[in-house]
């Protein structure tokens, strides 16, 4: 009886040892996947061939050397059956043995089946199961069959030969002596330490389970049309609808996989010969089969099947592999057909993989030379030739010659260049170092700390782990997904934002209870955060705008201005240039919130470093060198990211705050003139008191009178604090109640909790992690217990001293999934991420809601 269910009592009877019929005891936690969707298989009716199923626990004490009664099981097949094996844990990533087929075969099995199938084949099977046996069982060196060279009856004599020079031992004739061998040896192979630990870094636990299912083979071989192979409904990687798969015949397991061009195609195909062709009956069974499975499976499947004498016999089911993009379509069409809920779908898609989706990334399938890596700062990839400065790069951008830019780190003098760039690389840094926050920002493939690599900036050249040299104007791509520097230009797949991706985020938006924004400078930032459908932009970081060019010059102009008059005049020149910045944020945004975080870094930053750069200035400002070089000098600080920055130079130097504030009024009267009123939102950045809020409000609302008066016009905005300082969190409840909104600021937060530099950490924080001091980078994952609890303190503090206060969060962590459930358990309003991480932020958000 190779279909049917009948049972045998003393099967029946132990959970153990379970023979798959639709109402025997069998779930994934105890025989693994593979049992329960033969069983899935078994109720739908589809012909597979008897199977029994071991449990785990069955398999363990097997592996201990307390077997089963292997006559019981072997009652349960046809006499003389074949057996096959296969592993069956509880998640099919997490591996297993190989299979092992054929198991049965002796001597007398092959004059009988050379009856039946023919002599050739009958010797193909045995010798098949002898060398499989001998590595995985007897456990021989698999170079001991490398002598034998024949076909049928005489490779056949050469092998079992070979076996039992090798063993010492004839080769075992007693099929239940093999069916034992197998066994044990595969529950042995489980707990091997190499096994072991592959399954673990796939996230299976120590203790993970293996079952076994052994199932009456259908050889594949014999008269008629024979053969096997596996079919799918989908492309694996596209994951639209194609039948693809191969079909080999005379062939068993998965041979036509392996067989390249002798394998046939399933559907008619211009290439060569198909299954369709060959048995137009059984392929139209198999299509129908597969259709089923996907129906009542409720998920994309392939079929593994066996053809024997044109009848078709299905062997098993695995989940469809499948790129992201590839899995972001199949869910969609299994909402669209009525198989699963848009729930399920958004379940199934892990927000991770969703930023693949959003960039041009390296061809999956395609070689990869790697030559160097980092810490993967920015998604996507990108190939150009190598540029060590950002006028290079501006240079290559004006010859239409993309290039990716080569530095020891980037600082805001290089912005220019990375907006030329196609990619970035850089020597130093980490997840929130300038170049991977500028990077993320733009989209920019982006590669930081890849210190295995040699940056020879003097001579202008790139040396990889292996010694090779990369020069200026040589040809690299940047895997800002994997963190990987490659020789070359790989073949690459463009980013898919088509319909499927729009329909799918609109489910995850109808779930969702937190608000998600992003953080936006430029006019392209915020384009992309419209496109990305975010609800605002949470953190306008306003310096980037004064590096622009034209800019950076009258703004040294205003360092160096000697008195308040003298900064007032400069930055009545800056003024226009600023409305017309935030004009164009506006009107992008069309009267969704934008959040505009008045200036922020220290103002040396925008001073020149080399020689060269002072000589231009003193130029530019007709002033001695030695006077530039002088103030540069007197500006340097010894910790810039504790010095004079963020409010601390509103208090020092108001006139930028003035200015700022202005032609953010301006541009919000401007930009709603012939629309809704634009209500701007005015954030001051690393606040640590209370007084600071107040000195910086007064003069805001100052600039908001006057404006009023001269424009006779009146409008609103929102004054928030941004929470970036210990203090700040700690006094938030003396804070919040002059601000409309506290943004909480983590990347600095982090920073000043640690006592860890952003900007340096990269060097080391691999060790730290490697050996268990932080589980993870605290700039990428949220500290949730450090930081968190200052978090939960803010808004705890900020939230009872004014029940109005909107709260967010707009740190480089407000686009990580983990941190995003942390920030809607403490109850923020939304979280604000780069314009890239907003798809990825939507669908966590919305996974958290279901
Ligand atoms: C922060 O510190 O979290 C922040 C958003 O500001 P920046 O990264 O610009 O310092
Ligand atoms: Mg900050």
């Amino acid at each position: 009886m190779l279909l049917g269910q009948k049972e045998d009592a003393a099967v029946q009877n132990n959970p153990d040892t379970t023979l798959i019929t639709p109402t025997a005891p069998i779930a994934t936690a105890t025989h693994g996947w593979r049992a329960k969707c033969l069983q899935r298989l078994v109720r739908l009716d589809l012909p597979v061939p008897r199977t029994v199923a071991l449990s785990f626990d069955a398999v363990r004490r097997i592996g201990e050397d307390e077997m089963p009664d292997i006559d019981a099981i072997m009652a349960q097949f046809e006499p003389g059956a074949l057996l096959c094996v296969r592993p069956s844990s509880e998640d099919p990533d997490w591996g297993g043995p190989k299979a092992v087929l054929n198991i049965g075969m002796n001597d007398a099995a092959y004059v009988e089946l050379s009856d039946t199938i023919g002599a050739e084949a009958a010797a193909t099977m045995y010798m098949r199961f002898v060398q499989s046996y001998a590595v995985h069982v007897a456990r021989l060196d698999p170079d001991m069959f490398d002598h034998v060279h024949g076909d049928g009856q005489l490779g056949l004599s050469e092998t079992l030969f070979a076996y039992e020079e090798e063993a010492g031992e004839p080769f075992p004739q007693d099929p239940a002596v093999q069916l034992s061998g197998v066994l044990r040896s595969m529950a042995r192979a489980w707990q091997g330490t190499t096994a072991r630990l592959l399954r673990q870094a796939k996230g299976a636990p120590a203790d993970a389970g293996l079952g076994l299912v052994v199932q009456q083979m259908v050889p594949g071989y014999g008269p008629g049309e024979c053969g096997s192979g596996v079919l799918q409904l989908v492309n694996s990687t596209t994951g639209l609808p194609q039948i693809t798969g191969r079909y080999l015949s005379q062939s068993q397991g998965r041979d036509a996989l392996g067989a390249g061009a002798g394998a046939l195609y399933l559907e008619k195909d211009p290439r060569g010969p198909s299954l369709e062709e060959l048995a137009p009956e059984a392929f139209e069974m198999l299509k129908d089969h597969a259709r089923l499975m996907r129906r009542r499976l409720r998920e994309e499947m392939q079929v593994e099947f066996v053809i024997q004498n044109g009848e078709v016999f299905i062997l098993d089911g695995v989940r469809v592999a499948r790129s992201p993009r590839a899995a972001l379509r199949i869910v969609v069409r299994l909402v669209e057909d009525g198989i699963i809920p848009p729930q399920e779908a958004l379940m199934r898609i892990d927000p991770h993989s969703l930023s693949e989706l959003l960039h041009r990334q390296v061809d999956p399938e395609a070689a990869r030379d790697v030559i160097g890596s980092g810490i993967a700062a920015s998604p996507g990839a990108a190939t150009g030739r190598i540029v060590f400065t950002a006028s290079d790069a501006q240079a290559s951008a004006a010859r239409g010659e993309p290039c990716i830019l080569v530095r020891r780190e980037t600082s805001p003098e290089d912005v220019r260049g990375m907006h030329a760039a196609v990619g970035v690389l850089t020597e130093r840094g980490g997840m929130t170092s300038h170049a991977a926050v500028i990077g993320r920002g733009l989209g920019l493939p982006c590669i930081v700390g890849a210190s295995s690599m040699t940056f020879d900036m003097r001579g202008r050249k790139l040396i990889a782990a292996d010694g090779r040299v990369f020069a200026a104007g040589d040809v690299i791509t940047i895997d800002g997904s994997a963190g990987e520097v490659l020789a070359g230009e790989p073949p690459m797949l463009e980013a898919a934002l088509d319909d499927a991706f729009q329909t799918f985020m609109g489910w995850a938006d109808a779930e969702r209870d937190i608000g998600i924004r992003a953080n936006a400078d430029t006019p392209e930032d915020a384009r992309t955060a419209r496109r990305f459908d975010a609800q605002g932009i949470g953190l306008c970081r306003t310096e980037h705008m004064f590096f622009e060019p034209g800019r950076l010059t009258v703004m040294r102009e205003m360092i160096f201005a000697e008195t308040s008059r003298g900064r007032e005049a400069v930055l009545a020149r800056l003024l226009p240039m600023q409305r017309a910045d935030f004009v164009e944020l506006f009107c992008i945004m069309e009267g969704l919130p934008v959040c505009i975080r008045l200036f922020d870094p220290p103002l040396h930053e925008f001073l020149p470093t080399t020689r060269t750069g002072q000589r231009e200035m003193a130029e530019a400002l007709d002033l001695p060198v030695s006077d530039v070089v002088r103030r540069v000098e007197a500006m340097q600080e010894y910790n810039p990211m504790l010095g004079l920055r963020g409010v601390r130079l509103g208090v020092t130097v108001p006139e930028i705050y003035d200015m700022q504030a202005r032609a953010i009024f301006e541009a919000a009267l401007e930009a709603g003139r012939d629309s809704a009123p634009v209500v701007p939102e005015i954030m001051i950045p690393l606040v640590s008191a209370k007084r600071e809020v107040e000195l910086v409000q007064a003069r805001i609302d100052a600039v908001a009178a006057a404006v009023r008066a001269e424009t006779g016009k009146n409008f609103e905005y929102r004054l928030g604090v941004m929470v970036e300082t210990p203090r700040a969190a700690l006094r938030a409840g003396e804070i919040a109640p002059h601000t409309a909104f506290l943004s909480f600021g983590t990347n600095d937060l982090t920073q000043m909790t640690y006592g860890l530099s952003r900007d340096d950490a990269g060097r080391f924080m691999s060790t730290y992690v490697q050996q268990g001091v932080f589980a993870e980078d605290p700039f990428h994952v949220l500290d949730t217990e450090g930081v968190g609890e200052l978090l939960r303190l803010g808004v705890e503090r900020g939230r009872s001293a004014n029940p109005d206060v909107i709260l967010s969060i707009c740190g480089e962590h407000g686009g990580n999934p983990e941190s995003i459930s942390f920030c809607r358990s403490v109850g923020f309003d939304y979280v604000s991420c780069s314009p890239f991480r907003v798809p990825v932020a939507r669908l966590a958000a919305a996974q958290l809601a279901i």
